[in-house]
């Protein structure tokens, strides 16, 4: 994909960016969200978030052309956070809640679902968190039985974003085994409609305007179309869909945190205090040079993983590092843009209080910080010849 496409797609994003972090302000959390995916769908940004193959946008470049763009959905993704963090989970998730479908769905069920995803029309979810399992996704314990030809499903995932919004749920369940066997051949993917009976949703709130709840499921009956990839083959399914979207996460992560860059500038240039602006305290002015410097590192490792992952390696080490880093540097410096602007950092609305708030949650989804030092610090042993 070349340098001109992925400049226009940022110049695309920040244009729905700039124009809708004004509409949103003030709205409630549904109708944010359907404002903010519509906005993203408009401007033909979900297209990129589905591959060309079935309704999505024209990618090159990829390893396989009938994939998603890791680089495009970072190019996407961090100016949509800069400006807003519901457009950017809009956005995001049509992807990642579709992905395994398109990955591993049934011919027809791809042709017939996928387009209208990447048009916005069909909201999608991702379901692999359960109150027992969270990082640990061997102890998902949500079943799905084979009763007369048919597979039926009961369990309860929770920390479902677009809950109670979505159309189309990807959920992973148990078809086999007993929680805490990890996973391997007993957990199996599923497509699941949002008006499949005996599916019920309910929503809470976090730190940050994201629609999100528990999936309640009970005998839900889906055939086999719905089975996606390989009875027993979903952890590999859901690892190869997180795999994909990882590193967008830091990408938002760089967006929100080249915001606060941002206001910290422009707080701390225009506001004086003991006869002179903000500035010219030399504290300040390096805490500016350490969030730039980190920040530009952040976008460098997003860089080295997105590229990585659109030739077709599986950059385990590259993604961890660039999810890490970036995540945990971008609670950094959103705290350091609060601390600039002294007691109004603190004022609730206020755009800095916001951005540290939207950031905390990108160190917990898609692996925590500390799943993800598990990941590298494995990787790193397993070439040194270690444990
Ligand atoms: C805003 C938001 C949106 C989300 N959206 C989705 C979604 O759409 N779909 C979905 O399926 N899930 C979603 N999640 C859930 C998220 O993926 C989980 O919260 C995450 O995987 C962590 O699981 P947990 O909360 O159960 O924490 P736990 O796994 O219980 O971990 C608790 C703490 O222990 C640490 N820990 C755990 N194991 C180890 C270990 N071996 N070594 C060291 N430290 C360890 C963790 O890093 C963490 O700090 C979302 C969460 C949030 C906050």
């Amino acid at each position: 994909m070349s340098a001109q496409v992925l400049d226009a797609l940022r110049e695309a994003a920040r244009a729905v960016g700039r124009a809708g972090e004004p509409q949103l302000a003030g709205l409630d959390e549904t109708a944010a969200a359907t404002r903010a995916l519509a906005l993203v769908a408009q401007a033909g940004l979900t297209a990129w978030t589905v591959p060309a193959k079935w309704g999505g946008a024209p990618t090159r470049g990829l390893a396989a052309d009938d994939d998603v763009s890791c680089r495009a959905l970072c190019a996407l993704r961090g100016p949509l956070a800069y400006h807003s963090a519901m457009l950017d989970v809009m956005l995001v998730m049509q992807g990642l809640g579709s992905y395994s479908l398109a990955r591993s769905g049934s011919e027809a069920a791809r042709r017939e679902l996928l387009p209208r995803v990447a048009r916005g029309e069909l909201v999608a979810a991702f379901g692999l968190t359960e109150p027992g399992a969270g990082s640990d996704l061997g102890l998902i314990a949500t079943r799905a039985e084979r009763v007369g030809g048919r597979w039926r499903i009961s369990g309860h995932k929770t920390f479902i974003s677009n809950a109670g919004v979505a159309g189309l749920y990807t959920l992973l369940a148990r078809t086999c085994g007993e929680p805490g066997d990890g996973g391997k051949g007993s957990l199996t993917m599923f497509a699941l409609r949002g008006d499949a009976a005996g599916l019920a949703t309910r929503r809470f709130e976090v730190t940050s305007p994201h629609p999100i709840g528990d999936v309640l499921l009970e005998r839900v009956e889906v055939g086999d179309e719905s089975v996606l990839g390989e009875v027993g083959g979903g952890l590999d399914v859901a690892l190869a869909t997180l795999g994909r979207f990882r590193t967008s996460v830091a990408a938002a992560a760089n967006g929100f945190a080249r915001r606060a860059l941002d206001e910290s500038l422009r707080r701390l240039s225009t506001r004086a205090q003991f006869g002179k602006p903000l500035a010219l305290n030399q504290g300040l002015a390096f805490d500016v040079a350490e969030m730039d410097t980190r920040l530009r590192a952040a976008e460098l490792l997003v860089h080295e993983a997105a590229e990585a992952v659109d030739r077709g390696e599986r950059a385990i080490e590259e993604v961890a590092r660039a999810k890490l880093f970036s995540t945990e540097n971008a609670s950094y410096v959103c705290d350091r843009a609060v601390q600039h602007f002294g007691g109004q950092g603190v004022v609730r609305g206020n755009i800095v209080e916001q951005l540290w708030r939207d950031v905390r949650a990108l160190r917990i989804y898609e692996g925590t910080s500390e799943v993800q030092k598990l990941i590298l610090s494995r990787a790193l042993f397993s070439r040194h010849g270690g444990s």
